[in-house]
């Protein structure tokens, strides 16, 4: 199996060798070829593509961090949280309080009013979201850690959060 990628300034090539349960792979990215050569089943190599992507180029961009913990110019909104509820309940463990929903969401009648041309913000469905904040211009979720680029609750986060794949991402999966 052999494919390329090309998503936002992310451009690569991947080429894989199945052998039985195991791939041969090789990863190439624009201007910085790196060689990755294993053998591994096809789930620790999405896991592995993944973690790399995430960490080191997040939504295609080098040195990019957070992408989906943010919201900066973008039309984009980090909602809806289904298991909002289940979710206050891990926190509320988690630092030995009980959390307000108001402390980490935001409802429709609030959201849409904080970005009031942004029409992922406008949408009822898209809610409760996460609280992200106002005053900096990237709108970081406020569980995100925008200095030390992680989340602070990354154990416990929300299904959402552990499922959310971006564009660049999911095109790489796609090739596995
Ligand atoms: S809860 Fe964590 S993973 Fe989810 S958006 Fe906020 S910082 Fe990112």
């Amino acid at each position: 199996m052999v494919g390329t990628c090309h998503g936002g300034q992310f451009a690569g090539a991947l080429d894989c060798d199945g052998t039985g349960d195991g791939f041969l792979v090789r990863i190439t990215l624009r201007g910085e070829t790196g060689t990755l050569a294993m053998t591994i089943d096809r789930e620790a190599l999405k896991s592995t593509l993944t973690e790399y992507t995430c960490g080191q180029r997040c939504m295609g961009h080098a040195a990019n961090h957070g992408g989906c913990c943010t919201v900066e110019t973008r039309d984009f909104i980090i909602g809806p949280i289904a298991d909002s509820a289940a979710f206050l309940a891990r926190l509320s463990e988690k630092t030995g309080r009980a959390v307000p929903h108001a402390e980490v969401f935001v409802d429709h009648a609030e959201g849409r009013a904080l970005f009031p041309d942004r029409a992922t913000w406008q949408r009822r469905e898209n809610y409760p979201a996460l609280r992200v904040v106002m005053d900096t211009p990237r709108h970081a979720c406020r569980l995100y850690d925008d200095e030390a680029g992680a989340c602070t609750v990354y154990e416990i986060r929300p299904e959402v959060c552990r499922r959310f794949l971006c564009d660049p991402l999911r095109h790489l999966l796609s090739l596995v």
